[in-house]
């Protein structure tokens, strides 16, 4: 059954997936303190896509069987439309903090099924492997995590964001170490995988250029968590564990993971690039690209959106929104809101047919200019939040201080009241702010929004790199530079000439 519930996803982790915190193997992540908040939340997910009132938006149709909208492959600009409302459903019920959800890599499967055909190189069906891939995705309605870059070690050598390989008996990058009948065999390392132990399936593609003596790592393949030879390893959890003083993040934290492969076997039907630089290095290209930026944007705007009401009732709950510092500041948050819409609307209607594939792909430049600005923007919003807030963020008490026994509930009633608002409706946005602001997951959060496309500084250098004008510009430089003031002015009389005529 394509569309699933929150218990069979669920039941789906209860595999014997290794996952470490702290230095101990999770028995079970669906369970464990620091993996449940989030499980819950994408088993929430799912089952949103049966709820009738958002089946329409969440689901399709196609031979009578209905499936997650995030698998559809676009043939219109209404399809795209029709995702964007679907994602931002999905991002709006998790406050835009949840960005890797299961709609993300939905939609970056779905990219690679309409380009399949750049993975076809002859020596195996590839490209069939990446459709087959595509609808076993689809049928299972999976969660997917990624885990794209090489461990940091030593950035000193290699292409950025890449290990040079030290060759030794546990090789930091991760590389193809054996062949068989079946399939292929892979050592080494990758980070981030968010959402890596509450995901059923891993997800390996290149990320940076592969020079062609570098072709073992030269790798695309997908494999279950619960694969012979996968360690995780967590970070610290950011989560409160506790829904009413830590609303955000007791709720939405995407556990990221360090990858192990320790000669994991991939079946040839899971292997979508095999050691080949060529095929690597052209990732960017494909419809991935696309279909994955669209959906981070989304994401960005349910992101900004729900912290500029954050910022705007924390502004007015002491009054300070008076000010017009702080209308200007909250105008910048407005500001940001408005460009990152414009572009996923820009993207939409500039929406091609990718390739002779039948399929239609929001425009990547648009796209790419979410996210290029938005490593900068977030942080940015962030700072208002700390600025409009002040102490604010910081003295908020526990409900369990309001809802005590006199004196202490009755002092928290009268000093923690706001400007027209009493204190419990002040403690509720107060401690919305300080989880985006303030708390471990605010710092996350932040850090996510830098570098989860890469870095800002590669997003940009992408940006510059891949701007299709550039000969046309220069064209129009160089003729003004060199014509200088002879430059004829198309019909408009020069001063210079009509200066002479009079004379
Ligand atoms: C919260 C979070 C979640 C993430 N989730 C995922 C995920 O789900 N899947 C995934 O695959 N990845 C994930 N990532 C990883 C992300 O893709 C990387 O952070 C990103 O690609 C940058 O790589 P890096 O962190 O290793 O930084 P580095 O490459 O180590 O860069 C650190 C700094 O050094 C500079 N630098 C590095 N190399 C060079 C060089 N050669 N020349 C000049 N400057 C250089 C960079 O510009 C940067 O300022 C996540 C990251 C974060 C923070």
């Amino acid at each position: 059954m394509p569309l699933r519930t929150k218990e069979e996803y669920v039941q789906s982790l209860r595999d014997s997936r290794e996952v470490y915190y702290k230095g101990e193997r999770i028995d079970d992540v669906t369970t464990h303190p620091a993996t449940r908040g989030m499980i819950e939340t994408q088993g929430e997910l799912y089952d949103l896509q049966r709820d009738p009132e958002h089946r329409e938006t969440l689901t399709y149709e196609e031979d009578g069987e209905r499936y997650s909208v995030f698998y559809r492959r676009p043939e219109s600009r209404d399809d795209l439309e029709a995702r964007r409302e679907a994602s931002r459903l999905w991002m709006d019920y998790t406050c835009g903090v949840s960005g890797r959800a299961a709609d993300f890599l939905a939609s970056g499967v779905t990219g690679m099924a309409i380009s399949h055909e750049h993975f076809d190189t002859g020596e195996r069906d590839f490209g069939e492997h990446v459709l087959d891939y595509y609808e076993y995705c689809r049928e299972n309605d999976v969660c997917l995590t990624h885990a794209l870059v090489d461990p940091q070690i030593d950035r000193t050598e290699g292409s950025s964001f890449r290990l040079p390989d030290d060759g030794g008996d546990r090789p930091g990058v991760l590389r193809k170490v054996g062949e068989d009948d079946d399939g292929i065999v892979v050592s080494g390392a990758r980070m981030l995988a968010t959402l890596g132990p509450q995901a059923e399936e891993i997800l390996v593609y290149p990320f940076g250029f592969y020079a062609p003596d570098e072709a073992d790592q030269a790798l695309a393949f997908a494999v279950p968590a619960a694969a012979d030879g996968v360690r995780q390893i967590c970070r610290p959890s950011l989560s409160g564990n506790d829904a009413r003083n830590h609303p955000l993040s007791s709720r939405f934290d995407e556990m990221d993971s360090f990858v192990v492969f320790d000669e994991v076997h991939v079946p040839w039907e899971r292997v979508f690039v095999d050691a080949d630089p060529e095929v690597a290095n052209g990732w960017r290209d494909t419809a991935y690209t696309n279909m994955a930026l669209h959906q981070t944007s989304i994401k960005d705007l349910a992101k900004a959106e729900f912290a500029f009401g954050v910022a705007m009732m924390l502004a007015e709950s002491t009054g300070v929104d008076e000010y017009f510092q702080v209308e200007a500041k909250l105008g910048e948050i407005a500001t940001t809101i408005e460009q990152t819409r414009s572009c996923i609307v820009a993207g939409e209607c500039q929406a091609a047919e990718f390739g002779d594939t039948g399929y239609v792909v929001p425009d990547g430049t648009s796209l790419s200019a979410v996210t290029s600005s938005f490593p900068d923007m977030y942080p940015r919003i962030i700072e208002i939040i700390r600025d409009v807030g002040g102490s604010g963020l910081i003295g908020v008490p526990a409900w369990e201080d309001l809802e005590a026994e006199n004196p202490l509930g009755g002092d928290v009633e009268t000093y923690f009241r706001g400007k027209d608002i009493d204190a419990r409706e002040r403690m509720g946005i107060q401690k919305l702010a300080f989880e985006l602001a303030i708390g471990g997951m605010g710092g996350r959060e932040e850090l996510y929004e830098r570098f989860y496309t890469g870095g800002p500084m590669r997003v940009k250098s992408n940006m510059y790199k891949n701007w299709e004008d550039k000969d046309a510009l220069r064209r129009r430089v160089r003729e003004y530079g060199l014509a200088g003031a002879d430059r004829p002015r198309g019909g408009v009389e020069s001063p210079a000439e009509s200066t002479a005529d009079d004379d």
